[in-house]
């Protein structure tokens, strides 16, 4: 029996940048409190939230405070230390389950779960010492990416690795730490599916947006992609069976690359609400923040259906100069996330180019 955690509870978020931030939104929107948790003041999430805990995520005082007051708990960062979400387990549900992070947090794990389930990724091979780095390129041939096993997110901790000696000075380079070899795949398009799991485990999940990436950031998303049926299809079964096997409960996304050939390997597992579904605010019936907060509280899920066809562009950097001149196209929709220092590299708003369904 799942209880439901009704509207005029609070919900806790672990972290307090935009996607926090629009997750607090929706949760006002259904009439709940939020409570962001993060080491910085002034966060995103923080200017729109009912309070903040402003603490580190190694503090276990804090943490437990936090736990106390709030009636179910979440994350909006997968780099939120599994320890600290099972501490505050103790005292209030967290969704998606810590367990979750132990395998998304680390890319071998993560590979290895595909493995096991049969699901295609790209050939990989630990690399943990130099004595690892022959055997990896065998496994993997070349090209190839190292990446580091914890802690990469926007293509930080990687590095290209085109001869067999350009292995060890990227691995020394990257730390000299765990590490995971990747065969390079040459895809045709990078897709991604947003799927919700709810505690009984329905499953919803959003049309599948193609994602174009520049210097490992998203840049845009654009729905409907060129990828044809079968191949969104074989991506939906995908999704569908990674959360029902890790137990997720939430939104999350599977980043996923597709062949000319349409073969569907497994990039990533993002255990929450994802960059590539932000269009959904502007273009769905349910958009994934109310779907994430709905899916964590035990509510049923609402529909994923999409009214508009839509092209989202993140807004990096300086081009958030620019907000203005998108406001003169009535069907581009502007978001903004409070950040008051332009950095680059740094994810600033978004814009969602709606255009109606033809017919
Ligand atoms: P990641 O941090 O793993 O999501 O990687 C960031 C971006 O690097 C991806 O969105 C791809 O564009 C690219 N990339 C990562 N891994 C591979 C791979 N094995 N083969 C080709 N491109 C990759």
């Amino acid at each position: 029996m799942i209880n439901e955690v009704a509207p005029g509870a609070t919900i806790g978020i672990l972290g307090g940048g935009q996607l926090g931030r629009m997750l607090c939104l929706a949760a006002a929107r259904l009439g709940y409190r939020t409570h962001i948790y993060c080491p910085d003041v002034g966060a995103p999430a923080s200017l729109v939230a009912s309070c903040t805990t402003v603490a580190s995520y190694e503090d276990p005082v804090a943490l437990a405070a936090f736990a106390q007051s709030v009636d179910v708990a979440t994350f909006e960062f997968e780099n939120i230390p599994a320890h600290a979400l099972e501490l505050i387990q103790r005292a209030a549900p967290v969704r998606p389950p810590p367990q979750t992070l132990r395998v998304t947090q680390d890319r071998l794990a993560e590979k290895s779960l595909c493995q096991d389930l049969g699901i295609p990724t790209a050939p990989f091979a630990p690399v943990s010492s130099s004595d690892d780095c022959p055997g990896a390129i065998a496994a993997t041939g070349l090209p190839a990416i190292l990446k580091t096993r914890r802690l990469g997110y926007d293509g930080k901790g990687q590095r290209l690795v085109r001869s067999a000696s350009d292995l060890e000075s990227a691995w020394m380079d990257l730390g000299a730490g765990d590490c995971i070899l990747e065969g390079f795949v040459d895809f045709a398009h990078e897709i991604s599916v947003v799927i919700a799991r709810g505690p009984s485990g329905t499953v919803a999940t959003y049309d599948i947006p193609e994602n174009l990436h520049r210097d490992g950031i998203l840049r845009e998303s654009r729905v409907p992609s060129a990828v044809g049926g079968a191949t969104r299809e074989t991506a939906r079964d995908i999704a569908h069976r990674l959360v029902a096997a890790l137990g997720y409960i939430g939104v999350g996304a599977v980043e996923m690359f597709a062949t000319k050939d349409g073969t569907v390997l497994v990039n990533e597992i993002a255990p929450r609400v994802h960059n590539s579904g932000h269009w959904t605010i502007d273009a769905c019936a349910t958009d994934q923040f109310e779907q994430h907060i709905r899916a964590i509280c035990g509510l049923p899920l609402g529909s994923t259906a999409r009214a508009f066809d839509i092209v989202m562009t993140n807004l990096i950097g300086s081009d958030v100069n620019e907000w203005r001149s998108y406001l003169d196209d009535p069907l581009t929709k502007l978001h903004l996330y409070g950040k008051s220092e332009v950095r680059a590299g740094r994810k600033m708003g978004h814009v969602t180019k709606l255009s109606v369904i033809a017919g």
